[in-house]
């Protein structure tokens, strides 16, 4: 009998295999071709490809967002989020002089909840709300689609753009929430003669599998932190690119004006992989389903500091995302909101309010950082150490 049932477990699990062999993503198939043809591709491409992919990106293809979807972030979590940010846009503006008219910028703005609470909340600052040129940069027609709706009718001109550099010169406020670790990482392994790229190509199965670049990177070595540099053999090492970093660096500075970045990573660059796929709440290999898992790498916020620094940026040092929310007033304003409450809205807020702040494992309060860049002649910015 157990016998039989040990039968059964394979005959299911061939079965089972098969069938997910045979329900390969279009996305893959497409990948697999691209391999075939040019050869393997950097870990950073294949990200790309995965989650902005113009017919198959994951991005592209659906709204990932809410409880029963893969992912909820902090502007889903609750109001108070958005609304916050809002605020602490419209006090940099007054840092920057008060600027008759200014670019506040969103990156990768998801569903629009950010941007529609931060509008809300500034109808208490007539004057900056009067000033503003809202710029989505979006790479998803979905969520664009899904972002019109959200944001019509809030009697704000906001234009849509694919990438930052479409955005038109002006004195410029940038907040980015999750957006940073969308963006695709490189990966490279050390090994005796230098740092091997890490790519994605076709294993002896015909599927997708990780192998080395027989050449080392040439020049990455001097562009390392010494401690990253003295790895030893087999050490894999993540970076970005920083071109969208550099450009909102030269923005605020030639311009005037600040970036906010909150998102999860750490805040000295380090050794190891954190590249992860993440479907239906959980983690999933980031090979199995190109197009059908969200695929994150954290934030190397000293890698950020240092491209920005080069761009003549000033980077504050980051604050945890709990902290910094205090800071801006998160517990008054729960505070506020609970007066006109019912005893059940109370609960969902104060537990927002834990969600989005509390350390540990059960918030997001000390995994996400807030970080910001700005104009070396703005000086402190709310929330940051000066
Ligand atoms: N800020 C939102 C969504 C975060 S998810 C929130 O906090 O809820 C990442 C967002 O960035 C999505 O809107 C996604 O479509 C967008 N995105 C990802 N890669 C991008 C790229 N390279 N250029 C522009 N937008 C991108």
């Amino acid at each position: 009998m157990r016998n039989f049932f040990f039968a059964l477990a394979i005959a299911f699990h061939v079965v089972f295999s098969n069938g997910l062999q045979a329900a390969m993503t279009p996305l893959e198939a497409e990948i697999r071709r691209l391999i075939v043809v040019d050869g393997p591709m950097p870990v950073a491409r294949y990200m790309a490809l995965a989650l902005t992919h113009p017919a198959h990106g994951y991005y592209v293809t659906r709204d990932p967002f809410g409880a029963r979807a893969d992912f909820v972030t902090a502007p889903e979590v609750s109001q108070m989020f958005g609304e916050l940010v809002g605020l602490w846009a419209a006090a940099v503006w007054q840092r920057m002089g008060a600027p008759e008219r200014v670019n506040l910028v969103e990156l990768g703005p998801g569903r629009g909840t950010l941007m529609a609470d931060a509008l809300r909340a500034l109808t208490i600052v007539p004057a900056f709300r009067a000033a503003l040129d809202v710029h989505l940069v979006e790479t998803s027609p979905t969520l664009s689609a899904r972002q019109r709706e959200v944001l019509s009718g809030l009697g704000v001109p906001i234009t849509w753009h694919g990438d930052v550099a479409a955005v038109p010169e002006a004195p410029l406020i940038v907040v980015a929430n999750e957006f940073f670790d969308a963006l695709p990482v490189h990966q490279a392994v050390k090994a005796s003669d230098g740092w091997h790229e890490r790519m994605v190509g076709l294993n002896g199965a015909g599927r997708l599998a990780f192998a080395l670049h027989p050449e080392p990177v040439r020049g990455l070595e001097g562009l390392l932190p010494p401690r990253i540099r003295a790895a030893p053999a087999g050490a894999l090492f993540e970076w970005r690119s920083d071109h969208v970093a550099g450009e909102l660096a030269r923005r605020v500075v030639r311009s005037g004006g600040a970036t906010l970045v909150i998102d999860y990573g750490h805040l000295e660059s380090g050794l190891g992989e954190s590249l992860q796929a993440v479907s239906s709440h959980g983690f999933a290999d980031p090979l199995a389903a190109p197009g059908d898992a969200d695929l994150t790498a954290h934030v190397d916020f000293a890698a950020l500091a240092r491209a920005v620094e080069r761009a003549g940026a000033r980077a504050y040092r980051p604050v945890a995302q709990g902290d910094f929310l205090h800071r801006l007033g998160i517990a008054e304003r729960a505070r506020m909101l609970k007066v006109r409450a019912t005893p059940a809205q109370a609960a969902t807020i104060d537990a927002a309010l834990a969600r989005l702040t509390a350390p540990g494992p059960t918030g997001m309060g000390d995994l996400f950082q807030a970080m910001a860049f700005a104009d070396p002649k703005l000086g402190a910015l709310p929330g940051f150490d000066s």
